[in-house]
């Protein structure tokens, strides 16, 4: 077993991400590196832990979104203990001439993991 240094939860020896709060241990060694194993336990146990996720909704040629989808999407991903952050478009160019496609409204998703008792 190998405890996982965002949330606390214990994962399988073979796991390449928490299950619980989708923590890459793959990249684990570079955050260990980057910023000092001394420096890593004060970090996770005096601090609120987050995990972020980003959904993308395709609009359509005039630049509308599905509002049901988005409210659809909103609620699934509150349902899973997520909050949004922050959102933005990703807007085409709608001139005639133009052959960009990519028109997207992005929502960014927050979860906290792990909440430091003060
Ligand atoms: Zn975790």
């Amino acid at each position: 077993m190998k405890k996982c240094p965002v949330c606390g939860e214990l994962n399988g020896d073979n796991v390449s991400k928490c299950f619980s709060c989708f923590f890459d241990f793959t990249k684990e060694e570079k955050i260990v590196e980057q910023i000092g194993k001394e420096n890593l336990a004060t970090i996770f146990d005096k601090n609120d832990r987050y995990v972020y996720d980003a959904v993308s909704l395709s609009a359509s040629k005039s630049g509308a979104i599905d509002t049901n989808e988005l409210v659809k999407t909103l609620n699934n991903k509150a349902a899973e203990g997520w909050r949004l952050v922050s959102s933005f478009g990703n807007e085409a160019d709608y001139s005639p001439a133009s052959t960009s496609s990519a028109n997207q409204k992005v929502l960014i998703f927050e979860k906290c993991v792990y909440r430091y008792k003060r």
